[in-house]
């Protein structure tokens, strides 16, 4: 059975048919068809058993006149041909547990029989799980990153709004609590990890421009050049430009 990412991580109730063989509901397994007569089986005198002399021993066998049944059907079931049992399409709801996680099997009676499902869940574009604990990217910008600030992510229930703390580096995780997914094999939620991704700008305005390169010119931990910034020779650092 298949399910999104958030049918498997919330719950969901899924309907679906499935074709069994269970008891024919026309004749209620008796095997004739409904109003007529079932002719006791005299062969058996109704027992279903046959007595069978075999010199020494006596040994007792199902009848075969009638084959257990104590009866013989003249009329038999027009669905299920006197077999009492039939193929029958069933409409079931499966209640698929918060938290099933992808080629979980659960077992379900279906009338009389049990089946067996196995749940196949997608991957969602936004989310990546790990037990009930999910993951996601977030974007921030530059300014972001230094300064520090609110963003805005998609959580499992809701959007989110995220405190970023100033001097966040990329690949920095925050933790959202109790976010995740309901655990199955015990209480409470997994974690909601939000992993920092900064977005460099790939076109500046030329204010932007100018107060980069003056940001540069006081940057001390540089290892190597920055395209616009000259090293003066008594080490001091100037525009190029
Ligand atoms: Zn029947
Ligand atoms: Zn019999």
């Amino acid at each position: 059975m298949e399910l999104t990412f958030n049918q498997a991580a919330k719950g969901v109730n899924k309907e679906f048919t499935v074709n069994i063989m269970d008891t024919c509901e026309r004749c209620d397994g008796k095997g004739n068809e409904p109003g007529t007569k079932v002719q006791h089986c005299h062969y058996c005198g109704g027992s279903g058993m046959e007595t069978i002399n075999t010199g020494p021993f006596v040994m007792r066998s199902t009848c075969r006149r009638c084959g257990g049944r104590g009866s013989i059907i003249t009329n038999p079931c027009v669905i299920c041909r006197g077999a009492g049992q039939a193929k029958q399409k069933k409409r079931v709801v499966i209640p698929v547990p918060a938290g099933v996680e992808d080629g979980q099997t659960v077992r379900m009676p279906v009338g009389k029989k049990e089946i067996f499902i196995t749940f196949r869940v997608q991957k969602s574009p936004v989310f990546r799980r790990d037990g009930a604990d999910i993951h996601s990217e977030l974007f921030i910008s530059i300014a972001q990153a230094i300064l520090g600030g609110t963003a805005r992510a998609q959580g499992l229930y809701e959007t989110i709004n995220v405190t970023i703390p100033p001097g966040i580096q990329t690949d920095q995780k925050i933790r959202l609590s109790g976010k995740g997914i309901p655990r199955i094999n015990s209480y409470g939620y997994g974690d909601h990890y939000i992993h920092i991704k900064i977005r460099v700008p790939k076109r500046l305005t030329s204010r932007q421009q100018s107060l980069i390169l003056s940001y540069a010119e006081d940057e001390t931990d540089v290892e190597g050049t920055v395209n616009g910034v000259t090293q003066t020779s008594t080490g001091k650092r100037s525009t190029g430009n």
